[in-house]
């Protein structure tokens, strides 16, 4: 394949430009989804305070330490802040 393909010939230069579309044309509404809402931490469904004394109803992340909790999913306890995750058995 040493021999070089003929240039290609020239396109045939483009008719006049297209007419501009109608301004009243509609477009098709792009339909956004509607977005569930950012939803932020609850702190205060965290604690349960029992009289006179405070309960935690989450665990604490045991590589974060206190004050990080761990999110409660369908078999698992995760950290979001370093990932950890423990798997709950189911009995
Ligand atoms: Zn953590």
């Amino acid at each position: 394949m040493s021999k070089a393909p003929p240039p290609a010939p020239a396109p045939a230069a483009p008719a006049a430009p297209a007419p501009a579309a109608p301004v009243d044309e509609k477009k098709p509404e792009k339909k956004e989804k509607p977005k569930a809402p950012k939803r932020r931490i609850q702190v205060h469904k965290l604690y349960k305070v029992e009289g006179e004394s405070l309960a935690r109803l989450r665990k604490d992340c045991p590589r974060c330490g206190k004050g990080y909790f761990m999110a409660q999913h369908g078999n698992r306890l995760t950290c979001g802040h370093c990932g950890y995750t423990t798997y709950t058995q189911k009995t």
